[in-house]
């Protein structure tokens, strides 16, 4: 069976989360802040690290002081989570259409959705593809909103030759196994606004204030600590941080074998008219998450199909997320994005991990062409 994504776990990984197991602590140990530090280094911003995705999803809606009534503008072609958090917070969702191109976000459709009561735009990097974060930026100067990115697919991706992470207010990834790294469930928040990242970060930590300059109480003796705003316990442990270490020291090889892949796909698809391939803009230098393909002529459901027979696992990204059952709830009834529609009437995401031999790779697109000729 080849799945569409899987983690790739070597023996010094292993070798490495024994080891934390071993040590003195299994959690709020000195490995949460080693791996913080090789995070920062590769994206050149301040970061924090938490339990997954949606944790620091949460987290950074919270740094922004997001209130009931607020609007988030972002796109329906993401997971849930980049919705669904703010909506925590009472937050609207306002969901503004795709760029065709590359399933993000389209700059040239937001202005017309912001309203006095829009507080954040948050873009998603999709497949990797960052979005087009400067002209995001600049509208979100404009209007005086934050712009929060949902990178959990472009880890070690950049912008304009800026690693991703340092460019929006804040940046959130996740480290769940199919993503670039993975420490089984984790993520994180990143920013270069010290005291953004310092709200967002004491949410993910039940609130608590240690540094005693910023002590309202008078301390009866050195355990004292003080809650000032509420919050959660979105800590990841060492145990998971040993292996996002070991992991975030190969990036370099899974970035490269990624890519690769992608290029074969690029290379090997590109005389099948049944299938629309990626597009690279000229901003981008992604670290391939997916290998989004649009199937024309209908065909996408029956290719799906096809595969799956042939025990090879494509998924498609996304239903469209205004489609599920709690925003219909909510109201969203008429909500329709035009490309966000057609989008998800023909994506499918071809297998693309660590794990794919040359073997599978040619058996895929033996199996695609068989499909293209059959349909022709
Ligand atoms: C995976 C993912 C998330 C959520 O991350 P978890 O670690 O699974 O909570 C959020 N947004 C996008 C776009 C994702 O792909």
């Amino acid at each position: 069976m080849i799945s569409y994504g899987q983690q790739h776990i070597d023996k010094k990984d292993i070798k490495a989360v024994i080891r934390a197991l071993k040590s003195d602590s299994l959690t709020i140990g000195p490995l949460i802040s080693d791996f913080e530090s090789k995070i920062s280094e590769l994206i050149k911003a301040d970061c924090f690290v938490v339990s997954s995705g949606t944790a620091a999803l949460h987290c950074a809606y919270a740094a922004i002081d997001l209130q009931p009534g607020d609007e988030v503008i972002t796109t329906p072609i993401t997971f849930v989570s980049t919705a669904s958090t703010a909506m925590h917070f009472g937050a609207k969702i306002v969901f503004c259409d795709i760029d065709p191109r590359t399933g993000n976000m389209n700059p040239d459709l937001v202005e017309s959705l912001i309203s006095d009561k829009t507080k954040a735009i948050t873009v998603v990097d999709f497949a990797g593809h960052p979005a087009d974060l400067l002209e995001f930026r600049r509208i979100a100067d404009k209007f005086g909103l934050f712009l929060i990115e949902d990178a959990a697919h472009s880890f070690g991706s950049k912008y304009r030759n800026i690693p991703v992470g340092s460019i929006a207010d804040l940046t959130i990834f996740s480290f769940f196994p199919t993503k670039n790294i993975t420490t089984a469930e984790g993520g994180a928040v990143s920013s270069t606004n010290l005291g953004l990242l310092d709200k967002a970060r004491k949410f993910g930590r039940q609130g608590l204030v240690r540094d005693k300059d910023k002590f309202i109480n008078q301390p009866d003796g050195p355990w004292h600590q003080e809650v000032h705003h509420i919050g959660l316990n979105y800590r990841l442990p060492d145990v998971l941080c040993s292996l996002g270490i070991s992991q975030i020291a190969k990036i370099d090889k899974f970035k490269s074998r990624r890519n690769e892949i992608f290029n074969f796909y690029q290379e090997s698809l590109s005389n099948i008219s049944l299938l629309k391939l990626p597009t690279v803009e000229k901003y981008a230098e992604p670290f391939w998450h997916l290998y989004p393909v649009r199937v024309k002529n209908n065909q996408r459901n029956a290719l799906h199909r096809f595969l799956w027979s042939c025990d090879i696992r494509a998924q498609v990204n996304y239903v469209p997320v205004y489609h599920h059952p709690v925003f219909k709830n909510l109201g969203y009834k008429s909500i329709f994005c035009p490309e966000a529609e057609d989008f998800y009437q023909e994506e499918l995401s071809l297998p693309i991990h660590l794990g794919l031999s040359s073997k599978d790779l040619d058996l895929i697109v033996k199996k695609l062409v068989l499909f293209a000729g059959n349909t022709n």
